[in-house]
């Protein structure tokens, strides 16, 4: 299967979009994905990325240096307060520089957010996203390795609810 395209497609699409300049008006940027990595702590039938729970794909993660480089070139010709950055996996918060990441695109502008299975949100880890000035995240739910269907794993069920608590103002 064909995953990535060609350097002449690059090149030729690059042209295209120089040449548009009307795009950015008739189909603004509007919102930035970044699928940061393929590693996830759950392993789940209906993923539609290629996840796996070892490290194999981490020598291929974009680094966050990288990655700030490229927000920074993007602000420069988008107004990156009327974009969303998304940050998805895999598992985001695998990544130990995920929160710096999305605190640095706080400060370009950008609106973040991440899509996470929510395993690794904890008290610590929510209170960090919100500093980091993250405005929309998404709990999805997984399912644990060994367990018959995703609708029966409670387990997971009661994690993700656990988690959009701790969003949730304290009574
Ligand atoms: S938790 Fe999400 S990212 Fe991880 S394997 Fe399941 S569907 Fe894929």
């Amino acid at each position: 299967m064909k995953n990535a395209l060609s350097d002449p497609e690059i090149l030729a699409f690059t042209r295209l979009i120089e040449e548009r300049e009307d795009l950015k008006v008739t189909h603004p940027l509007r919102y930035l994905f970044w699928e940061a990595t393929l590693r996830c702590n759950l392993e789940c039938r209906h993923c539609g990325s290629d996840c796996t729970r070892d490290n194999q794909s981490k020598p291929r993660e974009i680094s966050s240096e990288l990655m700030k480089k490229e927000l920074v070139d993007i602000s420069k010709h988008y107004p990156a307060d009327q974009i969303t950055f998304v940050i998805i996996g895999g598992e985001p918060l695998v990544r130990e520089d995920i929160i710096d990441v999305g605190a640095f695109s706080a400060e370009l502008g950008y609106y973040w957010g991440i899509t996470t299975n929510g395993m690794l949100l904890d008290r610590k880890n929510v209170s960090a996203l919100k500093e980091a000035k993250l405005k929309t995240i998404s709990v999805h739910q997984g399912r644990a390795l060994g367990s018959l269907s995703c609708c029966r794993c409670l387990g997971l069920h009661c994690r993700t609810i656990e988690c959009l608590n701790l969003r949730l103002p304290q009574p």
